[in-house]
């Protein structure tokens, strides 16, 4: 039997060799080229690298006129060469004249050649450029020819993406691998961040191409595989509950793949042609991704992220790498990119070198982004292609207000957003003077601005922002970034330490919210509703498993022993809920007390207001609580029938409008006449147009996240309230309901001087 394998492995050596030598970049390609066509018994061998203005340059030959190197060029799509570009995958052709793409350049002096064979040139998914080789006679090219050239190209790709042919551009006409990308996701949070790519899971570099003996990396490679193997199926045995639903799928698919005879057969190819084990799993992966970076079915792009994973469990078994050291290695402006990430894996990072995040995958509502939220980073989603298309290092801006990534932005992309930056921290800067002035209006009324908050990172935020303190603390989204329930303990531990950064500043606790959006994967407890938002969630939820309640409520005031406890109910639609789970509070109460436990000084619970129903029966409810906070987020959605996370509702209806604020003055009415005190701590706090109107109609107690506080305190300290409340009253007694309230507030802002 030939040995095929013997031609490609010969060449690779004489490559090593060419890389090995101190050669002027142009001169070593030369070599490559020609060696190329010596070894594969081809007339001409071409390298044609992609350009960042998405032409393809011939960048040397060994055949084809030496005049054509640097001025022959197609674009990407045209001809041959540029076909092969733009598809990522090979042409093999005995009468190339006759393909439809086939593109003249007569300054090659190309025509007298048939055959031709072209690779792409291929790093991480990403095109390069485009190897060729020509023959005079009319003949098709082998299997394990079409192989050998591909393995050929990689070294060829490494070569480029070492830099080593920067020497050989000219200014204006760069390398494609360093031209600059917009994509375009969602906003997963608002701000700017600008930096350099850190790689949350670093691609493995493979720097050992060529391997010495093929036997012995078939064997590498076995070994690697079987314990690829052995651990997925370990990970498929241990009936963790984190690897349930989702997470089991994933491992099933890894599984799956780990034991592809195509993928294994294709790797054993690479490494017969000279590679190391290592190399030929990146050779492999990097020619599926390419061919799959055109696949627009969803379920099979997130199958070949799958098989990302899997070949960088391969590459790091082989290598017997371990996730990189954090902290040391990142810059002091990390911009995070990730297909997706854990929460718990976010807070491993330094908060203080990190500038933004992107993701490939994630939601408005994935634990991640609710941590990077709290922790104030900027995010941008669904960034398609994110990790493929961005190196080390690369410079990169994440705008998250726009749900934009410039990735290797040009300079006045660069200037544009800096000095959006420096905006943003002037204002930051004077927001931060303001956070020590009285929160009080410019007619002298006393105003209450309180900060949202729900994790140990937010409690710093309490200082900085000023807040008066904490008017919802939302509990669950510790239970949401957890993988299992937490224990008693730690939940006791966190009430504790908001507590105690609390100091004499008011805390107010809200139960468990969870169901509808907020989903914790762990707890099966529900079947699958048609309507979730309607649905078991919040305090329905911890009534029928009182069990969870009761854990939160004894920790709540074990974390409370000596200082007042304020606890809030979420979703409470009728009266009895709050008797209900009064009930399972004073139970607790009794039963701490029997033990001799130090108990809250004083107990308050108060129910948010965010259900229709409870409009129409205000009063017995102030009668039954010591506080109530308006859910303006929920009680808008359902008021308006408006799903709050449908973007393509966003907008369409305004809650700074009559009817609303009608309503929410209701609420503050009738808290006057109860004497309850009451507060709203929706999103409409936090911004200054709205605060506006809210104080208008009377509330003097706001709960808004902590970066909101700057801007409406910049707000009030400007307002007459006085002239505002009548004016605001006026509009909502008159009898139209189609007065642009907005538009009333703005030119009462511009006549008054207000920042809004
Ligand atoms: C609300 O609904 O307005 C609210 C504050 O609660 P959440 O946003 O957590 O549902
Ligand atoms: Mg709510």
């Amino acid at each position: 039997m030939r040995d095929t394998a013997a031609g490609p492995r010969l060449l690779l050596r004489r490559l090593r060799e060419l890389m090995a030598e101190p050669l002027e970049p142009q001169a070593r390609l030369d070599r490559i080229v020609h060696h190329i066509a010596l070894n594969m018994v081809a007339e001409v061998c071409s390298l044609y690298v992609l350009r960042a203005d998405s032409v393809l340059e011939l960048y040397a030959t060994e055949g084809l006129n030496p005049g054509a190197v640097h001025l022959a060029q197609l674009r990407l799509g045209e001809g041959l060469v540029g076909t092969i570009a733009a598809s990522a995958r090979a042409l093999n052709l005995s009468e190339a004249q006759k393909h439809p793409a086939f593109a003249y350049l007569p300054e090659t002096g190309e025509e007298i050649y048939n055959s031709f064979l072209g690779v792409p040139v291929l790093r991480a998914g990403r095109t390069l450029g485009v190897l060729v080789v020509q023959n005079r006679t009319m003949r098709q090219y082998r299997e394990d020819e079409v192989e050998a050239l591909e393995t050929t190209a990689m070294v060829i790709a490494e070569m480029i993406a070492s830099g080593d042919l920067s020497r050989l551009t000219r200014p204006g006409l760069e390398l494609d691998l360093s031209r600059p990308v917009t994509m375009r996701g969602m906003s997963f949070n608002e701000g700017v961040g600008l930096g350099h790519v850190v790689l949350h899971e670093p691609r493995i570099v493979v720097t050992n191409l060529f391997n010495e003996d093929s036997d012995e990396e078939l064997v590498r490679l076995e070994g690697a595989l079987s314990s690829l193997r052995l651990s997925i199926d370990d990970m498929l045995s241990r009936r963790e509950v984190a690897f349930e639903g989702e997470h089991r799928e994933v491992l099933e698919a890894y599984r799956m793949f780990a034991n592809d005879r195509g993928w294994v057969r294709r790797l054993e190819e690479a490494i017969r042609n000279g590679l190391t084990a290592e190399a030929a799993v990146e050779k492999v992966q990097s020619d599926m991704r390419a061919r799959m970076m055109h696949m627009t079915d969803p379920y099979l792009r997130e199958r070949m992220s799958d098989f990302d994973d899997l070949a960088n469990r391969l590459l790091r078994m082989l290598l017997g790498h371990g996730p990189e050291a954090l902290a040391n290695s990142l810059p002091r402006d990390a911009i995070l990119v990730a297909r997706s990430m854990g929460a718990a894996e976010l807070l491993d990072y330094p908060r203080d070198k990190l500038r933004g995040l992107v993701l490939e995958e994630g939601a408005i509502t994935s634990h991640v982004v609710i941590v990077a939220r709290a922790m104030g980073i900027p995010v941008a989603g669904q960034m398609k292609g994110a990790v493929s298309m961005s190196e080390k290092g690369d410079a990169v801006i994440v705008d998250g207000d726009d749900g934009v990534v410039h990735l290797r932005p040009q300079s006045d992309v660069e200037a544009a957003y800096a000095e959006k930056v420096r905006f943003r921290a002037r204002r930051q800067e004077l927001f931060r003077e303001l956070r020590k002035r009285p929160s009080v209006t410019k007619d002298g009324e006393h105003i209450d601005l309180m900060m949202n908050a729900g994790l140990a990172v937010d409690l710093p935020q309490l200082a900085e922002s000023g807040a008066a303190g904490i008017g919802l603390f939302r509990t669950e989204l510790q239970f949401m970034v957890a993988s299992t329930f937490p224990r008693a303990e730690a939940q006791e531990r966190l009430y504790r330490d908001v507590l105690d950064a609390a100091r004499d500043k008011a805390v107010t606790f809200r139960t468990i919210d969870i169901g509808g959006d907020k989903v914790l994967p762990y707890f099966k407890g529900a079947a699958q509703e048609e309507n979730p938002a309607l649905g078991w969630r919040a305090v329905r939820l911890t009534l029928d498993r009182p069990g969870l309640l009761r854990t939160q409520v004894r920790a709540l005031l074990k974390a409370a022993g000596g200082r007042e406890l304020r606890i809030m109910l979420p979703m409470v639609t009728e009266i009895s809920e709050i008797r209900q789970a009064r009930e399972i509070i004073d139970k607790e109460v009794r039963h701490l007390s029997r033990f001799a436990h130090h108990l809250p000084t004083k107990l308050k619970l108060g129910a948010m207001i965010e259900v229709p129903s409870l409009l129409w029966q205000l009063e017995e409810l102030m009668a039954v609580v010591d506080f109530v906070s308006v859910g303006s987020n929920d009680l808008f959605q359902f008021v308006t029938a408006t799903d709050r996370g449908n973007t393509q509702l966003a907008g369409r209806f305004d809650p700074i409008s009559v009817p609303f604020l009608r309503l929410l003055r209701q609420i503050v009415r009738a808290g006057e006449k109860t004497g309850t005190p009451v507060t709203l701590c929706g999103e409409l706090a936090g911004r200054p147009v709205s605060a506006m109107a809210l104080l208008g109609i009377g509330y003097r107690s706001i709960s808004m996240s902590p970066a909101a506080i700057g801007p409406v305190k910049a707000m009030l300290t400007e307002l007459p309230l006085d002239a505002l409340a009548a004016r605001m009253h006026e509009t909502l007694d008159a009898p139209s309901s189609e007065v642009d309230v907005r538009a009333m507030l703005h030119a009462f802002a511009e006549e008054h001087d207000i920042p809004l």
